[in-house]
């Protein structure tokens, strides 16, 4: 019997919620310590502003891969997540972000895939009251039941702060040789890692767009405007300066960095505007639009490029290569230019 058990932990197997973070690091490193085997899972985002794609080098994904050797997996989002932020059954955070709704979601989705790959148990990063509104005790528990894992979702970095699982209590996971972190030091996340050679200082990781005050005055916006939710849209919301007229809405590029990423995520029926013979933004109108927020859009664009009349012309089509209509605006209301910004 002690053989057997013996067999069964060396064999187990759990499958990470990793983010890239110190957290995760750390967690997936206090199971390797004791004989499991880790298996990584990430959701691509929209929303986070270090993930996989984004180029930016505080999210530390690949330190599980070099220094753990984890198999790492990633899942994307889909638009129903959109729906949740739309309307989260357990409400906001201190912006937009449904955090607890947010953990019900991909974990319910984690645990489909931890079936689809045969992993034994869930565990996840998290450490209990380090974030005031998904990581307090209630909203744990909430998570828990929700996704159907009372007590089967694992938290190595907090277990000592916890009930223990049934994996705990079955002795296949060595309670002992996990932590009791509560709070949001990372004190002891970082002796770990450091200790380990995982890493000699702390970065930060997994910045959530939906907790940005600027970005979700667009999000809400664009929730508000759009009754299908699609999450390819989130991209230009991270784009240019944001507008909202009426109906439509108006983005104008902010450099020759932003100008390019406008024309590659406009769609086909959004119009372009440059202003002639003069450098100077990208605009694009989404949605519909009449003269006056032609006009509108038009304005802009002529102030915010190297213009120095307050008259002067916009070129304009769907067709960046094809902008062949023409229009002498004069900049009115210059003051009120932004009132429209979001
Ligand atoms: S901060 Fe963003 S990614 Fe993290 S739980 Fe909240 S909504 Fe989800």
């Amino acid at each position: 019997m002690k053989e057997e058990k013996a067999q069964k932990k060396k064999t187990l197997i759990g499958l990470g919620l990793v983010s890239g973070g110190l957290d995760s690091l750390t967690a997936c490193l206090l199971l390797q310590l004791q004989g499991i085997k880790v298996i990584g899972l990430n959701f691509t985002s929209p929303f986070c502003q270090y993930g996989k794609d984004s180029g930016q080098s505080e999210c530390r994904l690949d330190l599980l891969e070099k220094k753990l050797g984890i198999e790492l997996h990633y899942l994307p989002l889909n638009n129903d997540y959109l729906e949740i932020i739309r309307n989260p059954k357990f409400g906001y955070g201190k912006n937009l972000n449904p955090c607890i709704d947010c953990r019900i979601y991909i974990l319910r989705k984690a645990k489909e895939f931890k079936e689809e790959i045969n992993a034994d148990f869930i565990f996840t990063g998290e450490v209990l009251n380090q974030r005031p509104k998904s990581q307090h005790m209630k909203a744990l528990e909430i998570v828990e039941k929700e996704v159907g894992l009372e007590g089967k979702l694992l938290r190595p970095l907090s277990a000592h702060q916890l009930k223990p699982t049934i994996y705990e209590e079955q002795g296949l996971i060595d309670r002992k040789k996990l932590l009791g972190i509560k709070g949001r030091s990372r004190k002891i996340q970082m002796e770990l890692a450091r200790k380990h050679r995982l890493l000699e200082n702390y970065y930060a990781c997994g910045g959530c767009l939906l907790t940005d005050n600027s970005f979700t005055n667009r999000m809400r916006d664009y929730l508000k405007s759009n009754e299908n939710l699609i999450l390819e849209d989130i991209n230009i919301l991270k784009c240019g300066r944001h507008f909202r007229y009426k109906n439509s809405k108006i983005i104008v590029g902010r450099n020759e960095s932003e100008n390019n990423m406008l024309l590659n995520l406009k769609k086909q029926k959004d119009l372009i505007l440059e202003a002639k013979g003069v450098p100077g933004p990208i605009t694009i109108i989404q949605g519909e639009f009449d003269d006056e927020a032609f006009n509108y859009a038009a304005m802009l664009t002529l102030r915010y490029s190297d213009l120095s009349e307050s008259i002067g012309q916009v070129i304009f089509g769907t067709d960046y290569n094809d902008l062949s209509n023409e229009k002498t605006v004069k900049i009115e209301n210059e003051k009120n230019l932004k009132k429209h910004i979001l």
